[in-house]
């Protein structure tokens, strides 16, 4: 299908929570003129409804408490006031000035470009002490006096055992992302952490929910704080266009689905393509990968070092398609994602506005695709419930009645549902064409899963020149795809190389 229709251009800055609740200008903020020159260079016209309530409370070094999640332009809510009031004042050896926590390294990183991007009229030392980087490099940085440490709990409690590092110079703590610390088993150690910290320090503490043991959290460690809570997630943003296509139920027919949606869309650019579950996101991958697309994969069982390099790869345009889980997805800035694929309907309503949240951030332009298979009525009911709009459909709706009334028939019959999940899940319905044959033949589970654990071989994309085996001389799927985005199609090692066979446990 071509000429999907856009829905009509929206204003520059209108994802629903990047839009501020009221008009204010940056300049009325209390910004210093260097942070406003970065803002200014930025693009950004308006501060979010976060940016405007938190912003002039940390300027008057209030606690805050921010109940809000990525997307909603947070982290420019504590970086641009934190970067003026550090214009004030020095750093000293091994005592940094303010110490910023993260529960994952991505985020930690991401935070890091923040600072180096609103930064930019400022010489401010940013170190960030995340794992899989040498203590020594660390340390050596710690040394020249930090002004801003940007840190995983882990990490900071290592480097302060080894006695590297003091924490009693720090001014300003910014917890963020807690409730994803509680996920990861870390307030143990942000405990740990707050109390070396000295009491009269200001506190910004970020929280997209508020569970009880994050709200006991910030009745301990928060002092008289300004509660700044944006809106909760429950829209998605104007200039995504969202659609949804009928699928049926079984996995290799929604996977071809899937790739008449891929083939069909219009200026893809990149895509994440998100799977309810981990498993459903190993195999996509490989389905996809074997369909010769350029293509990557991300979930929560993978090692962290495995995910950052996924996700950089991601970001530079070498992989071009994720195929994801939401937990892996969540919280992370991926700029410039021109298209998000649904290949399951979340049962988490919430989550689907998040996933959406992928695209069409910051103004540009996105669309959404959705499959949605007979038996999801009650999850998308509750979606458009929560969205407050229909969303259209690519090509036929779903009859729901009929297909109860099919499900039931099959059912009284003593036939399986056809979303039954069995052995017989035809892979070789959707073979590819011959010269792909070889590689593709099904292989048994334990030889995937198998495969699956080399996975960060896939990392180190091999030009396809260097592949004579693969030159089948006909175009890849990725030509479609904009030029500018890499190197072509490539082949993880693990896929060239005959199978080893599984060894006895
Ligand atoms: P965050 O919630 O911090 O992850 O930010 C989400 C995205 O919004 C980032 O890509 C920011 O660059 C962008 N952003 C932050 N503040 C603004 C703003 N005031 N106007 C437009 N975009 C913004």
């Amino acid at each position: 299908p071509t000429g999907l229709p856009w829905v009509p251009t929206a204003p520059p800055i209108n994802n629903h929570n990047i839009r501020a609740k009221r008009s204010m200008a940056f300049n009325t903020l209390g910004l210093s003129e260097k942070v406003l020159a970065a803002v200014e260079a930025a693009g950004y016209k308006e501060p979010t409804a976060i940016q405007s309530g938190a912003i002039p409370q940390v300027l008057e070094r209030r606690d805050i408490l921010g109940i809000a999640q990525t997307g909603t332009g947070k982290t420019a809510s504590f970086t641009l006031p934190m970067l003026t009031l550090l214009e004030k004042g020095r750093a000293r050896a091994r005592m940094p000035r303010t110490l910023i926590l993260e529960p994952t390294r991505e985020l930690a990183a991401q935070v890091e470009e923040n600072f180096a991007k609103y930064g930019t009229n400022h010489k401010l030392n940013v170190a960030l002490l995340i794992g899989g980087v040498s203590f020594s490099d660390q340390d050596k940085k710690l040394d020249r006096g930090t002004d801003v440490l940007i840190a995983t709990p882990g990490r900071l409690l290592d480097h302060f055992e080894r006695g590297k590092l003091l924490l009693q110079g720090v001014e300003i703590l910014v917890i963020d992302e807690a409730d994803r610390m509680l996920d990861m088993g870390f307030i143990p150690d942000i405990e740990r952490i707050c109390k070396l910290i000295p009491f009269t320090r200001q506190t910004l503490f970020f929280s997209a929910t508020m569970p009880p043991e994050i709200q006991r959290l910030t009745e301990t460690f928060l002092q008289n704080p300004a509660r700044i809570e944006v809106a909760p997630t429950s829209s998605t943003a104007e200039n995504v266009a969202q659609f949804l296509k009928a699928a049926e139920s079984k996995d290799y027919e929604k996977r071809a689905a899937l790739r008449e949606l891929l083939e069909g869309a219009e200026d893809l650019k990149n895509a994440i393509v998100f799977c309810n579950r981990k498993r459903d996101v190993t195999t996509l991958y490989r389905s996809l990968e074997r369909h010769e697309y350029n293509v990557g994969a991300l979930h929560g069982d993978m090692d962290q070092r495995t995910r950052m390099m996924m996700l950089d790869n991601f970001r530079k345009g070498t992989i071009k398609l994720l195929v994801a889980s939401d937990v892996a997805a969540r919280g992370l800035d991926i700029p410039e994602v021109s298209h998000v694929f649904n290949f399951d309907v979340p049962s988490n309503a919430e989550d689907y506005v998040h996933r959406i949240g992928r695209t069409g951030r910051a103004g540009r332009k996105g669309t959404a695709f959705t499959l949605v298979t007979g038996e999801d009525q009650k999850y998308l009911d509750a979606i458009q419930t929560l969205i407050k709009k229909d969303i259209d459909w690519l090509g036929d709706a779903i009859d729901f009645e009929a297909a109860a009334q099919e499900r039931k028939a099959r059912r009284k019959a003593g036939k399986p549902s056809r979303n039954a999940r069995s052995s017989n899940d035809n892979e070789a319905a959707e073979q590819p064409k011959p010269s792909n044959r070889r590689r593709s033949q099904s292989k048994p589970r334990e030889v995937v899963e198998e495969q699956m654990e080399e996975l960060p071989e896939m990392l180190n994309p091999t030009p396809v020149s260097n592949l004579p085996q693969r030159q089948t001389g006909k175009r890849s799927r990725n030509d479609k795809l904009e030029p500018a985005f890499g190197a072509g199609v490539h082949i993880p090692a693990f896929l060239l190389r005959e199978p080893r066979p599984k060894k006895a446990s």
